[in-house]
């Protein structure tokens, strides 16, 4: 381990006897410890693993959801390049909203309309700790409202459990052609998200994890990954799994300095 030269110093004094160490409660020592740490607010690749230990109090205002109560709208295998064929691994499950569903989130003070829902299966993001990726991660991807380009997407890493939830209305048996879709009707969004209370987040600055069509990972994106998981039914999970035998999601990446990431 290496030991910066302030923390050296302060070794060397109190070895000579010349500062002598209070015992300080623990509360009042997570006041003093670093935070942020020694990450980056400025936008990282992602996915990337979320370290709970090193995550900073959020200093921002709470993210929040505005979501109609039912919303009816088309699941497709969203078909990425290259086109057709067998899925491919920019390709995904997607439900995409009707038009003007009112459904949006508000961060910063700026407003984010909900564009789709889509999944990666195995999970993109990882939780520093947990012995494995999530079988799957959903992605509720909202676009700034106006003419700048802005992205907040919502992560709920999803475990299977045998009781269906709303994930398996749009998991269960999915289009399996590249284009394919289907009209699936009121589907309660906020039921995708873990229930009221119990919605805390960590949140970074990052990248969208699939290219645009220049083969750019568009960031600053705004990443809110909410700690409690969603669940769906092993058997929709290996439906998805079946359409993409090596995945659908990026690989974690490795950025030279890691994102700053926030609790709330
Ligand atoms: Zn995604």
């Amino acid at each position: 381990m290496r030991i910066n030269p302030p923390l050296k110093r302060f070794a060397q004094l109190v070895a000579a006897g010349s500062l002598v160490l209070l015992t300080v409660p623990a509360a009042a020592q997570a006041q003093t410890a670093p935070c942020p740490g020694p990450g980056t607010d400025t936008a990282v690749e992602t996915p990337v693993v979320i370290n709970p230990a090193t995550a900073c109090p959020d200093t921002a205002q709470a993210l929040k959801i505005v979501y109609a109560p039912r919303v009816d709208g088309t699941l497709t295998l969203d078909d990425k390049d290259p086109h057709g064929g067998e899925p491919s691994e920019h390709d995904d499950i997607r439900f995409t909203p009707s038009a003007n569903t009112q459904s949006f989130v508000i961060f910063n003070k700026k407003t984010y309309i909900l564009k789709n829902v889509h999944y990666h299966g195995p999970a993109e993001h990882k939780i520093a700790g947990q012995p494995d990726f999530s079988p799957l991660e959903a992605h509720l991807v909202h676009e700034l409202d106006g003419p700048e380009l802005g992205y907040v997407v919502l992560s709920v890493l999803v475990n299977p459990a045998k009781a269906t939830s709303e994930h398996d209305r749009l998991l269960h048996e999915p289009p399996t052609t590249p284009g394919a879709g289907k009209n699936v009707k009121g589907v309660s969004l906020k039921a995708l998200l873990p229930p009221q209370g119990s919605r805390t987040y960590y949140r970074y600055t990052g990248s969208l994890t699939t290219p645009d069509a220049n083969h750019v990972y568009y960031k600053p994106v705004n990443w809110f990954v909410f700690k409690r998981h969603g669940t769906a039914t092993p058997g929709n999970i290996a439906a998805v799994h079946a359409l993409w035998p090596e995945g659908n999601k990026r690989e974690l990446q490795d950025n030279p300095v890691p994102p700053n990431v926030y609790r709330h």
